[in-house]
């Protein structure tokens, strides 16, 4: 009676190993094994893999969707009717990051704090449209003038700030 022959790494012939990946059974050794946040895989089932949160479906992004046009909506007419009263128009780029920042927030949260590039768009998009409802219901739309510098770099800051909380 011998022992019985050793297991090998399947990918590794010459690395002995006990371990196995946890979704198909193969033979892993240390070299190969790769961590996920459900345990030890293949390298060919880590692929297949992947992050919940980032893993995004039609209908998350209609809720996205959804969340950033109702959101921008409502905070467009609130910056809007703010705006008039602004004693320094400077503080439109303030109020601009907190606008991002809100949307970014408001279209986390419909999707269960997932993230994605296609969901930085949208909230990217959700923060254009509360600019252009703000603008185009209060506001002047402006000249070429300061209010337009403003308002650019505004929009510049609030998509950026948008964009980062969910991609
Ligand atoms: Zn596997
Ligand atoms: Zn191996």
């Amino acid at each position: 009676m011998s022992d019985p022959a050793p297991l090998r790494c399947a990918t590794h012939p010459e690395v002995e190993t006990n371990l196995r990946c946890g979704k198909c059974g193969k033979l892993i050794c240390p070299r190969c094994l790769v961590q996920t946040p459900v345990g030890s895989r293949c390298g060919e089932c880590a692929r297949l893999y992947k992050l919940p949160t980032y893993r995004v479906s039609t209908a998350y992004y209609l809720r996205a969707a959804g969340a950033a046009l109702i959101i921008a909506v409502i905070l467009g007419l609130a910056w809007g009717f703010i705006s008039r009263f602004l004693p320094f128009i400077y503080l439109n780029l303030l109020i601009a990051a907190g606008i991002g920042f809100a949307i970014g927030e408001v279209v986390g949260l419909a999707v269960n704090r997932k993230r994605g590039t296609g969901l930085a768009v949208i909230g990217g998009f959700g923060v254009a449209v509360c600019y252009a409802v703000n603008i185009l219901t209060f506001g002047d739309i402006p000249g070429l003038n300061i209010w337009l510098i403003i308002d650019i770099a505004g929009l510049a800051i609030g998509i950026y700030t948008a964009v980062n909380r969910l991609r």
